[in-house]
């Protein structure tokens, strides 16, 4: 999630989250704090919308409830019971290494020691990302130790190659984590991640960089009348589109339900709109057919708006700019593309 608040507003969000917490007895842990400072600054709909269910039904805000609030919003996306999994797996095999040294002697105690911190560091872990440093920095070490001494050459080897193949497993959760289930394409937590960096790049470099924020029409009919399961299908086909029209460093992502967007780095405007016309015209120009039953489904058409990002404006605005433009886009009779400079700078006007 990008926080870009004012350190004025950040205060006024950050005091309003802790009374509210302190209202509700809620301890105002950084975990907690997150959710209340999401909430009370109003960016993320259905959390509050959950919060407020959960204080009409008269629920208290217990450990569990905040946590499962947390997990919903903010979490990964692993599952705890495969990382603490993972994370009983590297607790054996750093048992085992420290048993080994301790037979080795003096000469290793320094590695004990670096094994040891590591150990708490990966019992403290609480996500993917700071798990991995830990595992790697073991991997390191324990590759160190094995070159200089002998003794403990074989059984640090199956040591290493299990730790190796715990780091894999831990990568592979951490892209799982940043893909989306059903598209294959990258999921908002990416996307929030690679417009931080794709725009800090962007400011290093002077680069321009553009957004497209698309949404398809009409969807909710769509649903109604072929059901959720082929709309889900509709959402497949779209993100596999969007890939097959872009470039190697222009990053496709599903903002949420049947929105997506696309990152376009090194991208100025009239090529920003082109990349968002081809998507466009490549959903447009076909017929929507169901492979098995040979269904004819119509046409599916898409609404496209195209931001370009301002050296040192907050991503909310660069954001906000490509959804005017999309709004813009579905006012002006939906399959378009409509970029910000279409959007009217005039507020106030006779009439
Ligand atoms: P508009 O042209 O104004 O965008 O109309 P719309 O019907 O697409 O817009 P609206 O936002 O009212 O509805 C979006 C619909 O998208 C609601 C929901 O049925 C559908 N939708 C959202 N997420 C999913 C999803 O994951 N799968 C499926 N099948 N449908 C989804
Ligand atoms: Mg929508
Ligand atoms: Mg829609």
């Amino acid at each position: 999630m990008i926080f870009h608040d004012s350190v004025e507003q950040a205060a006024e969000y950050g005091q309003g989250s802790l009374g509210e917490m302190a209202k509700r007895k809620i301890p105002a842990t950084p975990d907690n704090f997150a959710v209340w400072y999401t909430h009370i600054s109003g960016r993320e709909p259905d959390l509050s919308r959950m919060i407020t269910i959960l204080e009409d039904n008269d629920q208290d805000f217990t450990e569990v409830v905040c946590t499962d609030l947390y997990n919903k919003f903010f979490s990964s996306g692993i599952d705890e019971v495969t990382l603490n999994d993972t994370t009983d797996r590297i607790e054996k095999e750093l048992t085992r290494i420290l048993g080994y040294v301790g037979e080795a002697g003096e000469g290793a105690a320094e590695f004990g020691d670096t094994l040891a911190s590591a150990q708490g560091d990966i019992l403290g872990s609480k996500d993917v990302h700071s798990l991995k440093i830990a595992v790697t920095k073991v991997l390191t070490e324990t590759r160190k130790m094995e070159e200089t001494n002998k003794v403990l050459e074989n059984q640090l080897a199956d040591s290493t190659d299990e730790i190796g193949q715990l780091r894999d497993d831990l990568e592979d959760m951490r892209k799982e984590a940043l893909t989306d289930a059903l598209t294959g394409i990258a999921n908002r937590k990416l996307f929030d991640m690679e417009l931080r960096s794709q725009a800090r790049d962007a400011m290093e470099t002077g680069e321009s960089l553009c957004l497209l924020m698309l949404d398809i029409d009409h969807f909710k009919k769509f649903n109604d009348t072929f059901g959720h399961q082929t709309g889900d299908q509709v959402l497949k086909l779209l993100a596999s589109t969007m890939t097959k029209a872009v470039k190697g460093n222009d990053i496709p992502a599903r903002y949420g339900g049947e929105e997506f967007t696309v990152i376009l780095p090194q991208t100025d405007l009239p090529g920003a709109k082109q990349v968002a016309e081809s998507i466009r015209q490549r959903v447009s120009s076909k017929t929507l057919v169901n492979r098995t039953t040979k269904e004819d489904l119509g046409k599916l058409t898409i609404s496209v708006g195209v931001s370009k990002f301002e050296f040192g404006e907050s991503l909310t605005d660069f954001l906000k700019r490509a959804d005017q433009a999309l709004y813009k886009a579905k006012n002006s009779g939906r399959d378009c593309v409509v970029s910000q400079d279409d959007l009217d700078s005039d507020v106030l006007d006779f009439e």
